[in-house]
């Protein structure tokens, strides 16, 4: 059902490469794709026409359901943290775009949000919209990571570091998963939060790996002017766009450590692109609006 075409690292120096999943798929993007994929799967063996989800309001995993829902035929759902945001749909790119795959919303307050995992929220949703399948917020599950522990090939296994951006743990659990014992995986979260150490633990195999959390920049989705710009210079220098929630955050760290001496002398590090470009017109919406530089 999904199609995977490998896409070659690029390499930006000697000891410094991308895996460039961004690739994979315009709309569903990078990870995501990898997430989606044996879930879906499993939506059409078991009969499924509706897949359900959650999400925020610029959530690269809202856009990517909703595209992998109108290209693999299901109807989608999509449950929205924010009860305000039903009157914004427009001029939000990342809604404007699910709704363009045929996506309906549900808005929910923050409160009831928080209750999105009962079997009293979910029987409601299914009173009101019937039988669905239910992907969890940012898609994390045993079938995601099956998904992500197809990201590391044969052509990866000569480096000594692989690197990713965290949300909820599961891409870089199967990275975990399928790297080689020589091979240390570190995870950037892009949240605060020592929660995440606990949730990798339950899904990863292996214990070759480590969360750097210096690099957040204050939270979910909190940016500075130094991240933009280091997102800026990094495009024109590598002709790599990098997204401002995740991505750019991973690599700023790298180049961080790297100048902090962190990696040992000769070390090969991989950094895995997991994709979230749609998410850099919604930030641009706001940068404009605080008269901040845009990502270009
Ligand atoms: C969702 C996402 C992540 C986080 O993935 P998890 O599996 O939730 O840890 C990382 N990078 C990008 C670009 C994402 O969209």
């Amino acid at each position: 059902m999904f199609k995977f075409s490998e896409n070659a690292n690029v390499q930006l120096n000697d000891y410094l490469s991308v895996k460039p999943e961004y690739l994979i798929d315009p709309f569903i993007s990078g990870n995501k794709y990898r997430k989606l994929n044996y879930n879906v799967l499993d939506a059409k063996k078991r009969g499924y026409q509706t897949l359900l989800t959650f999400g925020g309001a610029y959530s690269n995993h809202i856009a990517a359901v909703a595209a992998a829902g109108k290209r693999f035929g299901f109807q989608t759902l999509g449950v929205i943290r924010g009860e305000e945001l039903a009157t914004k749909t427009q001029g939000n790119p990342t809604l404007e775009y699910a709704k363009s795959q045929g996506m309906q919303f549900h808005y929910v307050t923050r409160e009831a949000y928080r209750t999105k995992d009962t079997t009293l929220f979910i029987e409601e949703l299914n009173q009101q919209f019937g039988d669905f399948y239910t992907i969890p917020e940012g898609g994390t599950n045993e079938l995601a990571i099956k998904g992500c522990e197809e990201i590391l090939t044969k052509q990866d296994e000569k480096f000594d570091f692989i690197v990713c951006s965290v949300g909820t743990g599961g891409t870089i659990s199967g990275i975990i998963n399928s790297a080689k014992s020589h091979q240390k995986i570190l995870g950037f979260p892009a949240l605060k939060g020592d929660f995440l150490r606990k949730d990798i633990s339950k899904f990863a195999r292996n214990e070759n790996w480590d969360l750097i959390t210096d690099y957040h920049f204050g939270g979910y989705a909190k940016i500075n002017s130094e991240l933009i710009s280091f997102i800026n210079d990094f495009k024109s220098q590598f002709h790599i766009p990098l997204d401002p929630i995740y991505t750019g955050k991973m690599a700023f760290g790298v180049f961080d450590l790297i100048k902090k001496g962190y990696f040992p002398k000769d070390a090969k590090i991989l950094m895995i692109h997991t994709g979230g470009l749609q998410g850099i017109a919604g930030m641009n919406q706001l940068l404009e609006k605080k008269n901040m530089v845009k990502i270009q």
